[in-house]
């Protein structure tokens, strides 16, 4: 992420304000353009402001901004706490609709509707009804809004014994099985590329992952993969090793945005990092891994990136980023 200041007083502000905490002055965020007073311009405020927050201007022509265009079901907001748990959810969205923006990965199919979609769903009240499963199906991404809630969401990590789980990552993960089907729709050559490194995803998906289930990974997937789950199928593979090239990208470019990574070779910022080689990012990125997990421990805090990269690893990260960079000139 960049850092943004206040256009009023210049004060550094934060990406989710709606106020300047200095001087008052009321923020709206612009994808393209950045951040505006709200009274000034021509552009108006999203009309989720006042419900959660968003402090995004509105898309031209709709009432609603470009991240919250992107959700077509919110929870049932009679439900006590379901607001906030929405407005989390949105918080932890919008910068990554930014970033997708950034990277120019179509947010819009052909025609000109809103994908991916995101559905924001509550478990149902009656306990023996299914629960609300995250995941991707044609364009469109559920998310269980209990993820909002931090001490269910550790809850689940420990039971599930991952080494992290948070909306970011959640987000990150389930786009990228979106990406998958629109840049390898009607394009042989991706998908080519694509099985060359993750596997046959034609392989039965149900099957794959009952087995994950039952059995646990292999054991020595730290050398193949970035995640246990990663090893369940080829599109899981992809959308762990998808949402890591996002964080690796995102921490850098944050990481340079306060002056971290100064005597780094890299060029600054998200267009000229997603047009450096894998190899190289990963490189800076373990080398300021490594100080900031020292940090963390210094202050009894977990560990800041708990994973390992692997050459297999970053091969597969490479081919996403390759895959990114391709869509990104092209248009999709
Ligand atoms: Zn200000
Ligand atoms: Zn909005
Ligand atoms: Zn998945």
């Amino acid at each position: 992420m960049q850092r943004f200041s206040c256009p009023s007083c210049r004060q550094e502000i934060f990406f989710r304000n709606t106020a300047c905490l200095a001087c008052g002055a009321q923020l709206r965020f612009d994808p393209d353009t950045g951040f505006a007073d709200l009274q000034e311009g021509s552009g108006t405020p999203c009309a989720n402001r006042e419900v959660i927050n968003c402090n995004w201007t509105a898309h031209e022509g709709v009432p609603l901004c470009l991240s919250c265009l992107h959700t077509t079901v919110v929870p049932d907001l009679s439900i006590h706490d379901n607001r906030e748990r929405w407005e989390r959810i949105e918080t932890a969205k919008r910068p990554l609709i930014l970033m997708l923006h950034r990277l120019h990965l179509p947010l819009f199919d052909g025609r000109g509707a809103a994908v991916p979609r995101f559905e924001l769903k509550g478990d149902p009240l009656d306990g023996s009804a299914p629960r609300i499963l995250t995941g991707h199906a044609n364009g469109t991404i559920t998310l269980n809004i209990a993820e909002a809630d931090d001490a269910e969401r550790e809850r689940i990590r420990s039971e599930m014994n991952e080494p992290y789980r948070t909306l970011t990552g959640h987000l990150r993960h389930e786009v990228a099985h979106h990406y998958w089907d629109v840049l390898t729709e009607g394009r042989a050559d991706r998908l080519g590329q694509l099985r060359e490194v993750f596997g046959d995803e034609r392989q039965d998906y149900a099957v794959a992952l009952q087995t994950h289930y039952a059995e646990g990974p292999p054991p020595d997937w730290p050398d193949r993969f970035i995640s246990a789950y990663a090893t369940a199928h080829p599109w899981e593979d992809f959308a762990e090793s998808w949402a890591h090239v996002f964080h690796l990208l995102d921490g850098i470019e944050t990481a340079q945005a306060f002056g971290l990574l100064t005597s780094a070779t890299l060029p600054q910022g998200l267009d000229a990092l997603i047009e450096e080689p894998m190899s190289r990012l990963t490189g800076v990125w373990v080398e300021l891994v490594i100080a900031l997990n020292a940090v963390n421990q210094a202050l009894g805090h977990e560990t800041f990136y708990p994973f390992v990269l692997a050459p297999a690893v970053v091969r597969k990260q490479e081919a996403i980023r390759a895959l990114i960079r391709e869509a990104g000139r092209s248009g999709g």
